[in-house]
């Protein structure tokens, strides 16, 4: 869907609820409309999972 495309242009992805998983620091997921590694910024929120970022 060509909406939620231009919404991960803007880093705001959407998960699939499926794959989600915790991984002790943050939920991380796959995005479902353009399957990159993200994880769960705060309720509902939803951006690029980073290296760094996993370590913090
Ligand atoms: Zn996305």
């Amino acid at each position: 869907m060509v909406f939620y495309r231009v919404l991960c242009m803007f880093n705001r992805h959407r998960p699939d609820r499926d794959r989600v998983r915790w991984t002790g620091l943050n939920y991380v997921a796959d995005c479902k409309v353009c399957h990159q590694r993200i994880r769960r910024i705060s309720k509902g929120r939803w951006s690029l999972l980073r290296q760094s970022e996993s370590e913090s």
